[in-house]
């Protein structure tokens, strides 16, 4: 039996109020201490680690072509089926997509789409910022989400390239 669970022990520390004590000793340890543990979000931001999995983007090339190959490996391998797409053949013969949604009411952020992606096209961005007033908002379509890859490429391609280094 561990000396804290032995009943007079219990009951000298319920009569003397000593865990109480040791509360209030550590609240004020804190409002006296110069080293602060908290942020003013949403002026100060914490550090986000590399893995972090935020919003999703879908990618493109330097040229402005989509990545995306419309090989559906994300649709069929996500666990919440929270990803549609449609795809049909281009002119050129090449095979993209004509529809790409993610419900992002259903994501559960496993990241196992982008893991899944055979070109980079699908990735989860460092973006955790993005609550919505309604549900219909996080109904992302293939515009959002190719909005989504402009507006972070530049950290996403960070990431990737530190990922690929083995950092
Ligand atoms: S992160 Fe997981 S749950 Fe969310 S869309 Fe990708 S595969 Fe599906
Ligand atoms: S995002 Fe990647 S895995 Fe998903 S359909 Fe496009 S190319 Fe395939």
């Amino acid at each position: 039996m561990k000396i804290s669970s032995h009943p007079l022990i219990k009951i000298f520390n319920s009569f003397f109020l000593v865990e109480l004590l040791s509360g209030m000793l550590l609240t004020l340890k804190y409002m006296i201490s110069k080293k602060k543990v908290t942020l003013a979000y949403p002026y100060e931001k914490g550090s986000l680690s590399s893995r972090f999995r935020g919003e999703h983007a879908l990618r493109r090339y330097s040229n402005g072509e989509e990545r995306c190959i419309a090989c559906k490996l994300c649709e069929a391998v996500c666990p919440a089926q929270a990803i549609t797409i449609e795809a049909e053949e281009r002119d050129d013969g090449s095979r993209r997509t004509t529809r790409y949604d993610i419900d992002m009411t259903k994501c559960i952020y496993c990241g196992l789409c982008e893991e899944s992606c055979p070109v980079d096209a699908i990735v989860e961005g460092p973006n955790f910022e993005f609550s919505t007033e309604t549900r219909e908002e996080l109904y992302f379509d293939k515009q959002k989400l190719l909005s989504n890859g402009d507006r972070w490429e530049v950290e996403i391609a960070a990431r990737l390239e530190r990922e690929a280094l083995g950092g």
